[in-house]
C-alpha cells in the first residue's frame, strides 16, 4: 500500500511539473494507468473451515482439446466465434485452514505449464496471509503439471520444505514409472518429465507420501476416487457442520460445454470412456446435495454449485462480496 501511495504522490508530482512545462494536456498523460487486480485469493467459510481460493493465473482452453460428436465439436466452434471467451479457464489451487492444520489442495502450475501465464499461487498465499513454510500438508488430486508444477521449482527446490504431499498410488506409479513413460506417445512425454522432476525433491526428503483406499489423511476429509482423467484422479472432500466442499481437480475443464454436455471429453482423459462416466455419475449427487465445489479450472474463485438445468448442469459461481455470511 505504502508503495502504491508514494507512486501516486511521484505521478501527481511529475503531472503538476509537467503541466509547467508542456501545458494542461500533459497532466491527462500522467494518469498512471495500474494493469492489475486485487490480490488473487479468495475466502469462504465451510462449517468450521476456513477455504481460501489461491489464484495462479488464467488461460484459454483450445477447442481442439475437446473430444465430441463433430457435431457438438463444430457447435463449439461456432459458440466461440460468437462468444471468443466462453472456454477461458482458471489455474487455482486452496488452502483449507482447519483451525490446526494448514492444507493446500492442488498447487497450480508454477513454472511447468501455461508459458508464465500461472505461478502466482506462491504470491497469492502471501497475499492471504500466509508463508509457503506454513503449510503441514499438500493433497494432489493427479499429477498433471498445472496441479504440482506450484510444488517445486526449476531447480528442484520444494516450494513447501515442510509440507507432507499426499497423491494416489496409482497416480504416483504411473507417472513416476521410466517404463510407462518410455512407451507413452510423444505428446505425453512432458508429463512425464515434468511430474518426476517435480515430485523428486519430495520423495528425497521422505515427503511424498501414497493412498491406495480410503485411509484417514487428515480428519473430517474423504477420499473420493474420480478415475479417468487419469489413473489416480482423486477429489477431496471435506464436510464441518453439515456443510461439505469437494475439491474435484479435473472433473470439468470446459464449464460452458461438459457440464450441459457432459459426454464431452478432453484430449487430456487418459480414459475417456471412465473419465466422462466419472462425470456422469458424479454430477447428479453433487446438484442433488447441494456440495460446494472447487474446480480448479472454473472462472476465479472458481468456487461454485452445480444445478440441474434441462438435460445437463449448470455453473452457480459464488461471487464476490465482503460480507461474512457463515451460511453461505
Ligand atoms: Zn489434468
Ligand atoms: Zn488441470
Amino acid at each position: 500500500m505504502l508503495k502504491r501511495n508514494s507512486m501516486r504522490f511521484v505521478a501527481a508530482l511529475m503531472a503538476v511539473l509537467a503541466s509547467f512545462v508542456a501545458g494542461p494536456n500533459a497532466a491527462l498523460d500522467a494518469a498512471l494507468q495500474h494493469r492489475d487486480q486485487a490480490p488473487g485469493f479468495y475466502r469462504v467459510k465451510v462449517g468450521d473451515l476456513e477455504v481460501t481460493a489461491l489464484f495462479d493465473g488464467t488461460g484459454a482452453f483450445d477447442p481442439h482439446w475437446l473430444n465430441g460428436t463433430k457435431a457438438r465439436i463444430d457447435g463449439v466452434g461456432k459458440a466461440l466465434h460468437e462468444d471468443p471467451h466462453m472456454l477461458d479457464v482458471a489455474d487455482t489451487g486452496f488452502l483449507v485452514n482447519t483451525g490446526k492444520q494448514l492444507i493446500l489442495v492442488d498447487a497450480g502450475a508454477g513454472t511447468w505449464w501455461g508459458g508464465g501465464a500461472m505461478g502466482r499461487l506462491a504470491g497469492s498465499l502471501r497475499s492471504a496471509g500466509y508463508t509457503p513454510e506454513e503449510i503441514d500438508i499438500v493433497l494432489v488430486t493427479h499429477l498433471h503439471s498445472d496441479h504440482v508444477g506450484g510444488l517445486t521449482t526449476q531447480d528442484g527446490k520444494r516450494v513447501f520444505p515442510n509440507a507432507d504431499v499426499f497423491v494416489a498410488k496409482a497416480e504416483s506409479d504411473f507417472w513416476l514409472s521410466p517404463e510407462i513413460a518410455a512407451k507413452a506417445p510423444k505428446d505425453a512425454q512432458p508429463f512425464f518429465q515434468s511430474a518426476q522432476a517435480i515430485a523428486a525433491p519430495y520423495i528425497k526428503a521422505g515427503k511424498w507420501h501414497t493412498f491406495s483406499g480410503s485411509e484417514p489423511i487428515v480428519d473430517g476429509m474423504q477420499l473420493v476416487p474420480l478415475a479417468g482423467h487419469t489413473p489416480g484422479h482423486t477429489g477431496y472432500e471435506f464436510s464441518s457442520k453439515g456443510q461439505e466442499i469437494l475439491f474435484w481437480g479435473d472433473i470439468v475443464h470446459a464449464l460452458r460445454v461438459q457440464l450441459q454436455h457432459p459426454e464431452v471429453t478432453a484430449i487430456f482423459d487418459i480414459d475417456q470412456t471412465a473419465a466422462a462416466a466419472t462425470r456422469q455419475q458424479l454430477l447428479p449427487r453433487l446438484a442433488s446435495e447441494d456440495v460446494l465445489i472447487a474446480g480448479p479450472h472454473m472462472n476465479f474463485p472458481a468456487l461454485g454449485r452445480l444445478r440441474k438445468e434441462g438435460s445437463g448442469y449448470s455453473w452457480a459461481p459464488m461471487v464476490f462480496t465482503d460480507q461474512w455470511d457463515e451460511n453461505r
